[in-house]
């Protein structure tokens, strides 16, 4: 197990590296995100069982680097997961409005403390709660999904509350006209 956790800390760390040199090219496709949202719910049902999935979708296409959305998208997914006790629900949501696309994951787990949301995208951090965890992580996964984001014209947009649930949406520029 340690040996896995430094084999994914070194691919994040990789990641950002390249991410930082400008060196990682983006291959553009036109395609939909509420397809990529099926595989995702599909994959993360076969793999994790113990937490309750939904999934709402409707088209909605981007043109976009796909293995980057799909790394981005399961960022949050495997947090949803992490941070939300089992037998809880988590909600996979793809909608399209106002010429944008919205991946967004609502879990109904511990939830984020106001004092540390504006620090979740920074490299390494991790919240008190979750330092204290049995979770593992490195606090890199937002920063590359923000990275991800960002280098498609997107952002991320966080909603939460403590015990309650978060609700984190990956943001992209819609291609609606074909
Ligand atoms: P890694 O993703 O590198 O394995 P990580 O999950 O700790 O580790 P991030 O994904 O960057 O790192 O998240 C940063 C911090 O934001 C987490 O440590 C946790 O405190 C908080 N966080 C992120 N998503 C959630 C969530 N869905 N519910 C509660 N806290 C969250
Ligand atoms: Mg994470």
């Amino acid at each position: 197990e340690e040996a896995t956790n430094m084999k994914d800390l070194v691919e994040q760390l990789l990641f950002l590296a390249r991410g930082d040199n400008h060196t990682m090219h983006l291959q553009l496709e036109r395609f939909d995100l509420g397809v990529l949202a099926e595989t995702i719910h599909a994959e993360t049902e076969m793999i994790s069982g113990g937490h309750v999935f939904e999934l709402e979708t409707i088209p909605s296409f981007v043109v976009a680097d796909r293995g980057l959305v799909k790394q981005a998208a399961r960022i949050l997914v495997d947090n949803a997961i992490k941070y939300t006790p089992v037998g809880e629900n988590i909600s996979i949501f793809v909608r399209n409005e106002g010429g944008k696309v919205w991946f967004t994951v609502q879990d109904s787990g511990i939830g984020i403390p106001p004092e540390d949301i504006p620090y979740i995208f920074d490299r390494f951090y991790r919240a008190d709660e979750s330092r204290a965890r049995a979770t593992g992580g490195t606090g890199l996964g937002l920063s590359i999904a923000k990275w991800i984001a960002e280098r498609h014209g997107g952002y991320l947009e966080v909603l939460s509350r403590e015990d309650f649930g978060s609700r984190i949406s990956l943001v992209l520029p819609s291609s609606m006209a074909s």
